[in-house]
């Protein structure tokens, strides 16, 4: 339903002091973001729902429309339609990595779920299990890994077996959920201050890696390789104890203030490392880290080191790329004959506005021809937990950029997040096309140790 209309929504600016209270308490909606748009439509054409439903409220302009709506007392924060929207949006960012007034758009979606959120009072169940999953398993390492350790043995023993072979999945609507799963490896990563020495004569200081939940657990391989690659190039890897979950899924759900705790409690973790950068592997978690100045702005005892950590934050590429600008990048690789194709995470290619290395880097190894697919940067549809919350929406997403993939002719995808891996595998198995997927540090580690990519990440721990 595409209400409420375009032409009962406000055009004009208002003057920031002017709005009434149609958000209140924390995590409002910044006026001075909002007024920032000049509503010229330059970011339709980059979003996804924008693309898929040609209606303009499914487009940025037409969500900051509604934002504004709500902020001038003109639209309830509870209203449905309000709630629809904001969870329509993939917050994928790519009409904030276009607009040319500079639209925080993210900030503004973001604190209108957490008015949502705080407005709208959800069913028990739903609250219920919104605070085991994000309090009781992306909150606590110990638990997520708990979880993991009990879905390989859902998929190694006989019930993923029976539960497929019955139809108990699609009977219950849990097959396409199901599809999307990774298949858990045997040996999870518990961060513990582990270190890694650097590999050879080059030293060039310590980093911290975030382990993460996802990747700590249905990725530990990724997160291996990435210890590899980077202890290769010259530098002492540390996994600092007591991090934990970036963040990112809680703050999407509309929770800042659960992800505050989780900032705070990876800002204290990360802060003794003795550590030149914070490294990530996965875009959604470098985005979310370098948000953590933003998210403790206004916490006097924390904002100041949330400053001194965002700072230091890097997706694990940009190092790398920076050794490769300069010549000194551990060029040892096994010449590989692929055609790649990358497919652009969002909150790499968006929010943090990193395209250029992750393709430079495939590009270094010998024989490697990087090929672009058609709208490389638009949305897969995973956008955290958007594909199990909205899948219609997320499946033509994804159908769509199967097709892209398909049509580049590339012998392997790479990417640089977990959801999209998933995504992208998924979309591509419905499409019947077999092209594998892989993380970038899974492609350069399997380079330095001279395999084929092709047979997936090295699953030893
Ligand atoms: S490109 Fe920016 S200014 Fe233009 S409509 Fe979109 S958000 Fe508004
Ligand atoms: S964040 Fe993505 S889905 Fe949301 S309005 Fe912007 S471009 Fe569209």
């Amino acid at each position: 339903m595409d209400t409420p209309s375009a032409a009962a929504l406000p055009t004009d600016p208002t003057p920031a002091a002017t709005f009434p209270r149609g958000f209140t308490g924390p995590d409002q909606p910044d006026p001075a973001i909002l007024q920032r748009c000049i509503q010229c439509g330059l970011c339709l054409p980059h979003c996804p729902t924008y693309l898929e439903t040609q209606r303009e409220t499914s487009s940025p302009r037409g969500r900051i429309h509604l934002i504004r709506a709500v902020a001038e007392g003109h639209l309830d924060v509870a209203d449905p339609t309000f709630a629809a929207q904001m969870y329509e949006c993939l917050d994928c960012r790519a009409c904030e990595a276009v607009c040319p007034s500079g639209v925080a758009y993210g900030q503004l979606v973001e604190t209108a779920r957490a008015q949502i959120e705080r407005a709208r009072p959800r069913p028990a169940w739903q609250r219920a299990g919104r605070a085991l999953a994000l309090g009781g398993l992306f909150g606590a390492p110990g638990r997520f890994r708990l979880g993991g350790a009990a879905l390989r043995a859902y998929q190694r023993a006989g019930p993923r077996r029976l539960a497929r072979a019955t139809g108990a999945l699609r009977r219950l609507g849990l097959a396409e959920t199901e599809a999307l799963l990774p298949d858990l490896p045997p040996a999870f990563i518990a961060a513990r201050g582990q270190v890694y020495a650097p590999i050879g004569p080059t030293h060039r200081g310590r980093v911290a890696l975030l382990a993460g939940c996802v990747m700590s657990t249905a990725f530990a391989a990724t997160d291996r390789a990435t210890i590899r690659v980077l202890t290769l190039n010259g530098y002492e890897v540390i996994i600092p104890g007591g991090q934990g979950c970036c963040g990112a899924i809680t703050i999407h759900a509309g929770e800042p203030t659960r992800a505050r705790i989780l900032a705070r409690r990876n800002i204290a973790a990360f802060e003794s490392a003795g550590a030149e950068y914070v490294l990530a592997n996965a875009a959604g978690c470098g985005a979310t880290l370098k948000e953590y100045a933003r998210l403790l702005a206004d916490d006097p005892d924390w904002a100041e080191r949330a400053a001194a950590f965002t700072a230091r934050v890097r997706d694990a590429s940009e190092p790398l790329a920076d050794l490769l600008a300069a010549g000194d990048l551990n060029t040892a690789f096994t010449p590989l004959s692929l055609r790649v194709t990358y497919q652009e995470p969002c909150h790499l290619a968006h929010a943090q506005r990193i395209s250029r290395q992750p393709r430079q880097l495939l590009g270094a190894i010998p024989g490697v021809e990087v090929v672009d697919m058609a709208e490389p940067t638009l949305c897969c549809g995973s956008a955290g937990v958007y594909n199990l919350t909205h899948p219609t929406m997320a499946n033509r997403l994804g159908d769509r950029k199967a097709r892209h993939i398909a049509a580049a002719g590339a012998d392997v995808v790479v990417t640089a997040n977990p959801g999209c891996h998933l995504q992208v595998r998924a979309s591509l198995a419905r499409a019947g096309t077999a092209i594998p997927v892989l993380q970038l540090m899974d492609f350069l580690d399997a380079a330095y140790r001279g395999v084929d990519p092709r047979g997936g990440p090295e699953r030893a721990p």
